[in-house]
């Protein structure tokens, strides 16, 4: 029996065994949430009051913590530790492969008198030294220059993983090399927090003195496919590149409309309870769980953070949930597109600013005419959308999203913002200094529904085309992929942002300095500050849509207005070496230029890596699988029609002998075109220059891939089933 047959047949008892082995949870959430953090309880418990307090201000003012507090928390953490069984611990941190790593340290020592003893110090617990040599630096160090270092990120909670096997202390934290280069996605993330800290302040200052600090939240939406594990395991391509290289679709997918929302398969849910229940006890504060559009589609959401913690938290996320996977027989598919012709996955990016006395700074409120502070920075966001939507576009670009993108199920490359009609409508009598004609605050207007009256609540609907909707009270940057490393995204919009109030808030300055001393300044300020929105209102109106942006028109318009549309990831990844782009991460703190080069190097070297291994999978898989399976099938119909003629049924065999011409078709198809690829191939080795190669295999070797695919896809609907090797799309879609 095959191996798709075999593991076709073991599905059946996975089922129920699985069901049957699931302890139930037996606590409200609330009693076991952050069960596995040093978060605020276990540190009153394991800190002195004096240490503690110190340790907050140095994190609520991004300043280094001295050696001797160190020592102190490292041993509370420690005894922390051992109370929970854990025997190692591991700086966890994020390099710029866009997962995480760790390197495990048991805390198990000896002292002066060789007694074996548990132990970590301060200086442990503040900085390691991995060597660095085999991480992504894009060209910052040799290969020789192996030294780096990871240093503790106070501001991220320390977590323990725990097995039935064994427990293990994981301490987030930066990597950075020898020469004190970043090597990871967090401590930008971190500057570009303190960046857009610092001048929100100063912005919000000019309308409540009370505000000292402001912080980017971030709730993210993770979208995955969940396969069975045992057809899975039968696809290589699934193993090795995380999406389907082959595959004709199933006759139903989609089409139906029957799966978003839809009531969740039996083991699907038992596998999602008990990830669920993991992250909660990790602090994820997962909140929400619902079938996706695609059979077999899935998302999670949790409650919004601060970002740089959101950010940890869909990176353990990511990395915990095929894990937990694994356990039910099942794993998940985290790639942007595992299957052809159905959706891919995104990650929504719920994007705002909180302040420290408890506001949303993108919060309209029932009267956004009277609330300069909400107006000043919804529209110098829109204004940082538009300026840079290039450098936006630039970090969802990746190999996965470049099969997403403008597919007619996500946002299309090009970038733009929809802030829905009242919003518009009231912006443009904000221009005209007049009162707007539906006032938003009647957004909350009755909607009297059979027995239920109820006000609405929202004063936009959802534009699920637009890559940069206004939901109400924050951005959802829909567009990045659901691989993708959510700091990337959001240290480049804190810094658009950031900018952009930057250079807001120096024209305010100026103007402020002609103002003389009068009764009535207060309204003379407001009235310099109204002018310069509008004005900024004004010049940004181009990146506004409310319309439907899968819409050919759309495309049409955008170009007229002199958006970019940017298709694949060679071309929206160069955008970073642009020199004014380089200008503005340098003069904003955030990367050096041998940083932003080093970035661009590893992004654009990973697009390479990925599409390198598609194509050698793609000739592999076609010679080993497909056609041999072809092959078998073939022989039949040659016996068959031998056969027929022996008996002297003529037309009968002329019938299969047309198949078997199709059949032949279809295999020259394949076989002239992994010719083709080996040849192109061989014309890449000579191609010495990243960028160029990036194109080269963007476009001319990865459409060989299709035409590849699509002579496999049809033999796939002639080929005897028991013959066909590769578990199918409606297997892999439907069956758990
Ligand atoms: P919906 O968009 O479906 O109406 P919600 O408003 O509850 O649902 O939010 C969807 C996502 O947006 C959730 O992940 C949520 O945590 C996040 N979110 C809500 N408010 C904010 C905010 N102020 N800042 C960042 N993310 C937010
Ligand atoms: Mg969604």
């Amino acid at each position: 029996m095959s191996v798709r047959m075999k593991s076709l047949e073991s599905i059946n008892s996975k089922n129920s065994s699985e069901m049957m082995n699931m302890p139930l949870m037996d606590k409200p959430v609330s009693e076991y949430f952050n069960e596995f953090v040093f978060g605020p309880e276990a540190k009153r418990k394991y800190l002195p009051v004096q240490v503690l307090e110190k340790l907050n201000y140095c994190i609520e003012n991004y300043i280094p913590l001295d050696k001797e507090n160190a020592d102190i928390i490292a041993a509370g953490l420690k005894n922390w530790a051992i109370d929970n069984h854990v025997t190692h611990y591991t700086h966890w941190f994020q390099p710029l492969t866009g997962k995480t790593s760790e390197k495990h340290d048991t805390f198990f020592q000896f002292d002066k008198n060789w007694r074996a003893i548990e132990k970590i110090s301060g200086s442990e617990l503040i900085i390691q030294e991995p060597d660095g040599s085999s991480f992504p630096t894009g060209g910052l160090r040799s290969t020789h220059e192996a030294r780096s270092y990871t240093v503790w990120d106070p501001t991220s909670p320390i977590f323990i993983r725990c097995t039935r096997y064994g427990n293990t202390l994981c301490i987030p934290a930066f990597l950075i090399s020898y020469t004190g280069e970043s090597l990871d996605m967090k401590a930008p993330l971190l500057k570009s927090m303190k960046l857009i800290d610092d001048i929100s302040t100063k912005v919000c200052k000019l309308f409540d003195v009370n505000i000292n600090k402001v912080i980017p939240t971030l709730g993210w939406e993770q979208e995955y496919f969940v396969v069975d594990a045992s057809l899975f395991n039968a696809r290589p391509d699934l193993v090795l590149c995380g999406r389907t290289l082959f595959g004709n679709g199933s006759a139903r997918d989609q089409q139906l409309a029957d799966h978003y929302f839809g009531t969740i398969p039996e083991r699907v849910y038992n596998f999602i309870i008990e990830f669920e229940q993991e992250a909660l006890r990790l602090g994820i504060p997962i909140k929400t769980r619902h079938n996706e559009v695609a059979p077999n589609q899935f998302e999670c959401a949790p409650h919004f953070e601060f970002a740089n913690i959101a950010a940890d938290h869909n990176l353990l996320l990511m990395d915990k949930i095929d894990k937990v996977a694994i356990r039910h027989g099942l794993r998940v598919l985290i790639h942007e597109k595992p299957f052809q012709g159905v959706n891919g996955s995104g990650k929504h990016h719920n994007w705002s600013l909180a302040t420290d006395t408890g506001l949303n700074l993108l919060e309209p409120g029932n009267e956004p005419h009277k609330n300069l502070m909400f107006l000043t920075f919804f529209i110098n966001t829109i204004a940082a959308i538009f300026k840079y939507s290039d450098i936006l576009r630039a970090t969802i670009a990746s190999a996965g999203n470049d099969h997403r993108l403008g597919a007619s199920e996500a946002p299309p490359a090009i970038i733009s913002a929809s802030i829905g009609e009242n919003m518009e409508n009231f912006l443009i009598a904000f221009i005209e200094d007049r009162q707007p004609d539906i006032p938003l605050d009647k957004i909350g207007d009755k909607l009297d529904y059979l027995l239920v009256p109820f006000k609405k609540q929202h004063t936009t609907d959802r534009n699920r085309t637009s890559p940069f909707p206004f939901t109400s009270n924050k951005f959802e940057f829909r567009a990045p992929g659901s691989s993708v490393n959510v700091s990337f995204p959001t240290t480049i919009l804190n810094i658009i942002v950031a900018n952009q109030l930057k250079e807001f808030y120096r024209k305010v300055e100026i103007e402020f300095e002609n103002l003389s001393d009068s009764p009535n300044i207060i309204e003379e300020q407001n009235q310099i500050i109204k002018n310069i929105l509008k004005e900024i209102y004004t010049q940004s109106t181009p990146i506004l849509f409310n319309g439907d942006n899968y819409s050919k028109e759309w495309v049409e318009e955008a170009e007229k207005r002199g958006l970019s549309n940017i298709s694949s990831t060679p071309e929206a990844l160069e955008v970073l070496l642009q020199k004014e782009n380089i200008e503005l991460f340098v003069k904003n703190g955030i990367f050096t230029e041998k940083e932003v080069i080093a970035r661009y190097n590893v992004a654009i070297e990973e697009y390479v890596n990925k599409l390198e291994i598609e194509s050698v999978l793609v000739d592999e898989i076609a010679q080993t699988l497909i056609i041999p399976a072809v092959v078998n099938y073939q022989n039949n119909l040659i016996k068959n029609v031998k056969g027929l003629k022996d008996l002297g049924f003529e037309q009968e065999a002329e019938v299969h002998k047309n198949q078997l011409k199709k059949i032949s078709k279809h295999l020259d198809g394949i076989m002239q075109n992994i010719e083709n690829m080996e040849n192109l191939k061989k014309e890449l080795v000579n191609i010495t220059n990243l960028q160029d190669k990036a194109v080269f295999i963007n476009s001319r070797i990865k459409p060989i891939f299709d035409i590849i695919r699509f002579h496999a896809d049809k033999l796939e609907m002639i080929v005897d089933d028991k013959f066909w090797k590769l578990p199918k799309y409606r297997e892999l879609l439907f069956v758990h």
